[in-house]
């Protein structure tokens, strides 16, 4: 078991330290490290600076001498008031590999693997802020007025749909509102949100393309009836529903859910099977008329597909993939591919703590007052924006990696009769299998990056499946597989840019 030190800091002398550490014990189990030393300071970390406290340091020096690798504290302001002696503190704790488990946030500075946790250092700042917004209840003075915007609803991250972002803060835009307030009112006439998402692409053609995922973000969205979430925190926001209609359509989509993980077919293909028109392709099954397939969702005029023919010809083709990973030319190619993956990964990340440290600069330009507040926003945006671009396409290519290690990986060659297994199997490859007049194209991730069509059965073609199975030779038509050298580094270029 690793063992841990335990920092409380309380912020007047009438406070009761006893609780923090109670609390922070119990995570400790949690977490499952031993406590073996306990520091404490009772004075104020933003009155006094980080030198005059004298149990902080101490605990330091024993962190120091007797490697410990674990601080459980509280929360961020235990640790200090200020923005600039946290993160600083936080940053020496990652380079020296320690971890700083954050008790209120359930948070640690360290990955499992020892890598920096970004989320936390993202949330350094606003949490940071929200310490000084604390110290000015307090009765403190505070410099600036810029580290509570959070808290006065600025800092929106404009990402949301229907509203724009000005000056930092949300603002509803009313023509995208309404599209919202539709999406409200067709689930509360019972409307499922796939049915809502093909209604919207009939319906606001101008508008995005809707899924049944994108509509349900929505939906379940308490920022919509204006409640802007941070952590435990709740900070008000315009309301583009009511609160009732917000919460009468939580109770909707929790009975639709109930319904729907009921129901009695298993549908392998379920989320990422598309007619060409964009419409879902859903699983069809009566077994009064012997109905069972695959049709367009938008009834747009593409024919359905037989569904037990079609899961027979993806499985044959996953079976003769699997196999196919197995032969060494392949495994050296992709073996290849994860080490550039892997370098172009390594490459990113020295660019994002460069990144990071030009904007630890501005900001002490900034506090210095060597620089305005506009050069530092806009210094600021362009950092985090060229962090979230490197940030994003780093896990692209980890995700990348990890597929062609599962398919490398794979020891599944025959895949299961078993509906819900093969659902199972199937899930961690599949991209999206989209349905034509003439084809159904099926696209793998990461490992096989190739994709493949299959002509679209019919009932011929089930039985002349079916009389091949029993080794009865029948013309057939076939297939076509697109997987040759020349274009594959074309197809990881699509997989890893879609735009
Ligand atoms: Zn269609």
């Amino acid at each position: 078991m690793e063992e841990a030190v335990i920092y409380v800091r309380v912020s007047t002398k009438d406070q009761n330290s006893d609780r923090q550490i109670l609390d922070l014990k119990k995570y400790s189990k949690e977490l499952g490290l031993k406590v073996v030393n306990i520091f404490s300071d009772s004075i104020s970390g933003y009155k006094k600076g980080f030198n005059d406290r004298e149990n902080f340091n101490l605990m330091i020096e024993y962190i120091n001498k007797n490697k410990i690798n674990h601080v459980l504290v509280s929360e961020l302001s235990r640790i200090s008031r200020q923005y600039i002696q946290t993160v600083n503190f936080i940053d020496d704790c990652s380079n020296k590999r320690i971890n700083i488990h954050i008790h209120k946030e359930k948070l640690s500075t360290l990955n499992a693997d020892g890598s920096v946790n970004y989320l936390v250092q993202m949330m350094v700042g606003l949490l940071s802020s929200i310490a000084t917004q604390e110290s000015e209840t307090l009765g403190y003075r505070i410099k600036s007025g810029r580290q509570s915007e959070a808290l006065k609803g600025k800092s929106y991250h404009g990402m949301l749909y229907a509203y724009d972002k000005k000056d930092g803060y949300p603002v509803i835009n009313e023509e995208k509102a309404v599209v919202v307030r539709k999406m409200y009112d067709m689930l509360l006439q019972g409307l499922g949100c796939r049915k809502i998402a093909n209604y919207l692409n009939e319906n606001y053609k101008d508008q995005r393309k809707w899924s049944s995922a994108s509509v349900h973000s929505i939906v379940t969205n308490p920022f919509y009836k204006g409640q802007r979430r941070y952590l435990d925190l709740i900070i008000p926001a315009p309301a583009i529903v009511s609160e009732d209609v917000f919460d009468r359509a939580q109770t909707f989509i929790k009975e639709r859910f109930r319904f729907v993980s009921e129901a009695k077919h298993i549908n392998p293909f379920a989320s990422f099977i598309f007619c060409q028109c964009k419409a879902t392709f859903i699983q069809t099954i009566n077994d009064k008329n012997r109905t069972d397939l695959y049709k367009c969702s938008a009834s747009c005029g593409v024919k359905s597909v037989n569904r037990a023919y079609l899961i027979s010809e993806i499985k044959d083709w996953l079976e003769h993939i699997a196999k196919r990973s197995q032969d060494k030319q392949e495994r050296a190619k992709f073996n290849n591919q994860i080490k550039v993956n892997e370098a172009t990964i390594e490459i990113n990340k020295v660019r994002i703590s460069q990144l990071k440290k030009m904007s630890q600069k501005n900001y002490d330009l900034f506090t210095a007052e060597l620089i305005e507040e506009a050069q530092f926003d806009e210094a600021l945006s362009r950092y985090n924006s060229e962090i979230l671009k490197l940030s994003e396409n780093n896990s692209k290519l980890t995700e990348a990696n990890n597929s062609i290690h599962i398919g490398l990986e794979n020891e599944i060659f025959h895949y299961s009769d078993n509906l819900e297994i093969f659902k199972s199997q199937i899930l961690p490859i599949m991209e999206d299998i989209i349905v034509d007049e003439k084809f159904c194209t099926v696209h793998l991730k990461g490992f096989s990056m190739f994709y493949f069509e299959i002509y679209r059965g019919h009932d011929l073609q089930l039985y002349r499946n079916h009389l091949k199975k029993f080794g009865k030779t029948v013309p057939f038509k076939p297939r076509v597989i697109y997987d040759d050298d020349s274009n594959l580094q074309e197809l990881i270029e699509n997989y890893l840019n879609p735009y």
